[in-house]
């Protein structure tokens, strides 16, 4: 599981890490096939498995995919783009990526029961800031984040640990 978690810098005192979709659920997704597509153009074209935007040629398929872990009444799944074959996020310490940071995004805070206990609109330049707020409420426990204007979901954010 860790090789499926990005870690990001320690910008304050809370220490959080990106939870992209899983490979084993990526691969289910792909082995069920969808609608494929050839990105025409980038950004454009989100793989929400290695957190790129698709280059012009790329081979995509749109899938749906449902990104709460419990039976929570706010469980709905949402459409993803996946290339189509296998790739993988890269590992390690960095930047938020850049298919965030340069969307209008939807973040929702969740508790640990997965219910929403928070949730704005923002400009991706944002998104760091947004997190280590709604983090910096105790309860906070996962954070989804959405493409804005089509809802498409792009990745989860959970809590390491707090110091405070
Ligand atoms: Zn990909």
């Amino acid at each position: 599981m860790a090789a499926d978690r990005l870690h990001t810098r320690c910008m304050s005192q809370t220490e959080y890490f990106l939870s992209p979709i899983s490979e084993s659920d990526a691969e289910a997704l792909r082995a069920g096939g969808g609608p494929a597509y050839t990105a025409d153009e980038a950004p454009g074209y989100p793989c929400r498995r290695c957190l790129k935007d698709a280059e012009v040629g790329d081979d995509l398929i749109l899938v749906s995919h449902d990104p709460f872990g419990s039976q929570s009444k706010y469980r709905s799944a949402s459409p993803i783009f996946l290339h189509r074959r296998s790739c993988t996020p890269d590992p390690g310490v960095g930047e938020l990526p850049a298919q965030l940071t340069r969307r209008r995004l939807s973040v929702r805070s969740f508790d640990q029961s997965e219910m929403m206990i928070d949730a704005a609109v923002i400009d991706g330049q944002d998104l760091e800031e947004t997190i280590l707020g709604f983090f910096g409420e105790s309860q906070s426990h996962r954070i989804h984040v959405h493409n804005a204007e089509r809802g498409c979901w792009a990745v989860n954010v959970d809590r390491v640990r707090s110091l405070t």
